[in-house]
């Protein structure tokens, strides 16, 4: 579905997602039927479902809830401190990429062709730096995983994140780095503008740096709350995706401990929290990113030449 905004410019429009994580903490049959619907109603066009065990999950019903409410969705994960691929310990490796590929049935089983997130490393904080042997392990596990990723018809996209959650790829240009050594078409860059914040000059040059290899956006603000409550330069943000002519898909991150479990809480430091009210919340992210991306083609599309144009 698009937008009326961004059709009366002409413009190509971006996917808009949502994460589940702002209506659900699980994805039980009942979690999964609020959570996509909600996100319908809401005006999004997909909804970004952490993974789950493709064993204990009913994907049919996913995939069926999708259809009948005409959203997309996409896939995304964080490997857990005990799931570290890059690393030197090989039982540590070894059960991360057997997570990665579980997240490979689970994305098929919903239909879903993208698995984005934290997908080389764990998430949490090393006390020391990636070794040559722990990167390396990284790139050959990522490499046997983007192999069969390639032939379920999935991308994966690697998400950066700051510092304190990841010692491996901080910047999109270490990330533009990572994917040409790993060498897998299927392998896509994605930028979370919370983690940019923290690391990168600005927003802008995140994305100019991630270049052709830019697949997926996580948009949230430098705070995870409402858009556009905080400090991330979001026209500089647009008016750079519009002149890269990024059409790939911006999904809304936010969360609250009132809803995700507590371990999700944990890992990504959810100590207090910027919103009660899901709905209003989600609402108002799909008008914010909607706006905001039609208001940066319109500015571009009056400081493009204008085509001739017949006058008899
Ligand atoms: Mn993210």
């Amino acid at each position: 579905m698009s937008h009326p905004d961004a059709q009366s410019s002409g413009a190509p429009t971006n996917p808009i997602g949502i994460h589940a994580g702002v209506w659900v903490g699980d994805w039980t049959p009942a979690s999964a039927e609020y959570a996509i619907r909600e996100s319908a109603r809401a005006g999004f066009d997909l909804i970004e479902i952490p993974v789950r065990d493709p064993r204990t999950t009913d994907l049919a019903l996913t995939r069926h809830l999708l259809a009948d409410h005409g959203i997309d969705a996409v896939v995304s994960l964080a490997l857990g401190a005990h799931l570290d691929i890059n690393t030197e310990d090989a039982a540590s490796s070894d059960r991360g990429e057997r997570m990665l590929d579980d997240a490979i049935t689970f994305a098929r089983g919903v239909g879903a062709s993208y698995i984005g997130g934290v997908l080389y490393s764990k998430m949490a904080k090393y006390t020391h730096a990636a070794t040559p042997a722990s990167r390396n392990n990284s790139l050959a596990v990522l490499r046997r995983v983007a192999a069969k990723a390639e032939d379920a018809g999935i991308r994966l996209g690697m998400e950066y994140v700051n510092r304190y959650e990841s010692n491996l790829l901080n910047t999109a240009r270490q990330t533009v780095d990572f994917i040409a050594e790993l060498g897998a078409d299927n392998v896509l860059l994605h930028i979370d503008t919370f983690h940019a914040n923290l690391e990168e000059t600005d927003q802008a040059t995140a994305v100019r740096d991630a270049g052709d290899l830019l697949g997926y956006i996580h948009a949230a603000e430098n705070h995870r709350g409402y858009l556009g409550s905080g400090s991330i330069d979001w026209p500089g943000l647009f008016r750079q995706l519009v002149l890269s002519g990024f059409t790939g898909p911006i999904t809304f991150e936010s969360f609250s401990s009132d809803i995700v479990s507590q371990e999700t809480s944990d890992d990504i430091g959810l100590w207090r929290n910027l919103w009660d009210d899901p709905a209003d919340l989600a609402r108002s992210a799909n008008d914010f990113l909607r706006t905001g991306l039609a208001a940066a083609h319109r500015a571009h599309a009056q400081l493009s030449p204008r085509p001739l144009v017949s006058t008899h």
